[in-house]
């Protein structure tokens, strides 16, 4: 045991692996590296990823670290863009080609771990931050959960909350990556260390307009204090209620109660912000009941991740895949008019969508000879995107149930 003890090589600092090591493939699987000492050969390959996701649409992101991660490696890149929203089986039910890798596969083989995990996760969280957008269409809400995951990745977490809607992040250094200001409200600790009404007080005197937001559940029942606040700051913005789940009895009737007296006293102005443990269900109905701002945390900062994996589908120019996957490069078409989407072989010609309508290429060449083809869109860009689609999402759903 002692000796065990010896050879464990100290560590003192954070258990994660910085860009030199992940770059460096030591972040991957053993076996990817056992396989290629193994080759004798090395062969010119195509990798496609795909995904075995049944929901009935994702929203993809994380390419831009992958493409990172890749140069300046000789390798041809084809990919959907980031923020696209999009099923992963086509209309005949063949999978999506995501992102498609051209190259020698000892260029490839050792980083498909890393590759897989830079999208599995980031796709996750985009998908979940999509999902809560449509159920607080048309309010707010904000990426809180950065705390439910290890610090190293809190960057990563607020850009893919972002992207796949999020109205603004928590993070100071998330925020900072994506170009904007971090959106906080009040710590419960300010109430308690201030003294809750002295807490207020701050806040109304010290934020700008539309920001003020204070947090009214520290003591005593959120309606009484609701309305207290409300009589001593008529001009707040908002007062927010993170009620703990053993004092909650049912959320969307205390809001419901609390947006009766306010507006029963004149206080229409006063916004109701709801946050803790929310989730798509629960945003869905403290919406219907009158809150009209959320912060939603472990929901998306720790979403289920996409399962995404890496197959070769060709070897030297011939088409070739393991079992239950679809050899050869393929193209994914989305046509204009139905919308359904097409996979097709990139060998075939492309005719129109049986409807009639234009098939328009999804996955386009975005890195070539060690580098990307073009620059890369802005997060701000990628998530207006995302939320045009969601926005369509919404308008057809509504006239569904009309
Ligand atoms: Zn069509």
């Amino acid at each position: 045991m002692k000796r065990l003890i010896n050879t464990v090589k100290d560590h003192s600092g954070f258990f994660i692996a910085d860009e030199e090591e992940i770059r460096a493939g030591k972040a991957s699987d053993v076996y990817f590296s056992r396989s290629m000492k193994g080759l004798s050969h090395d062969q010119e390959v195509v990798a496609e990823i795909t995904s075995s996701n049944e929901e009935e649409w994702i929203t993809f992101s994380g390419l831009k670290e992958v493409l990172s991660l890749l140069s300046p490696r000789n390798l041809t890149i084809s990919a959907i863009e980031e923020g696209e929203i999009i099923g992963t089986r086509d209309s005949a039910g063949i999978p999506v080609p995501f992102i498609t890798i051209e190259g020698k596969y000892s260029e490839i083989g050792e980083m498909e771990t890393a590759i897989l995990g830079l999208i599995c996760q980031s796709s996750g969280i985009s998908t979940a931050s999509s999902r809560v957008y449509i159920a607080s269409y048309p309010y707010p809400f904000y990426s809180f959960g950065i705390r439910r995951m290890h610090p190293a990745i809190s960057p990563m977490i607020d850009r893919a909350a972002y992207i796949g809607g999020a109205y603004g992040v928590s993070g100071i250094l998330g925020a900072e990556r994506i170009s904007m200001e971090p959106i906080g409200t009040m710590p419960h600790s300010m109430a308690l260390i201030m003294g809750e009404e002295e807490a207020w007080k701050y806040i109304a005197h010290n934020f700008p307009k539309g920001k003020r937001t204070i947090l009214i559940d520290t003591f005593s029942d959120e309606k009484e204090s609701a309305l207290r606040a409300a009589r001593m700051f008529p001009d707040i913005d908002y007062i927010r209620l993170d009620t703990p789940r053993s004092r909650r009895g049912n959320f969307p009737n205390i809001v419901r109660e609390i947006r009766w007296e306010l507006d029963l006293r004149g206080f229409k102005s006063i916004k109701i912000m709801v946050s803790g443990g929310l989730d798509y269900d629960s945003v869905a109905k403290l919406r219907e009941a009158g809150a009209e701002s959320f912060g939603v945390g472990t929901y998306i900062s720790s979403a289920k991740s996409i399962d995404f994996s890496m197959d070769i589908v060709s070897i030297n120019g011939n088409a070739i895949t393991k079992k239950g996957k679809y050899s050869g490069k393929k193209d994914v078409f989305r046509c204009s008019n139905c919308k359904k989407l097409k996979v097709i072989p990139s060998s075939s010609r492309i005719g129109k969508c049986q409807c009639g309508g234009i098939l328009e290429i999804l996955n386009r060449t975005v890195y070539e000879g060690g580098k990307q083809v073009k620059n890369y869109e802005s997060d701000r860009d990628i998530r207006m995107r995302v939320t045009k689609k969601l926005n369509s999402i919404l308008s057809k759903s509504s006239t569904e149930s009309r």
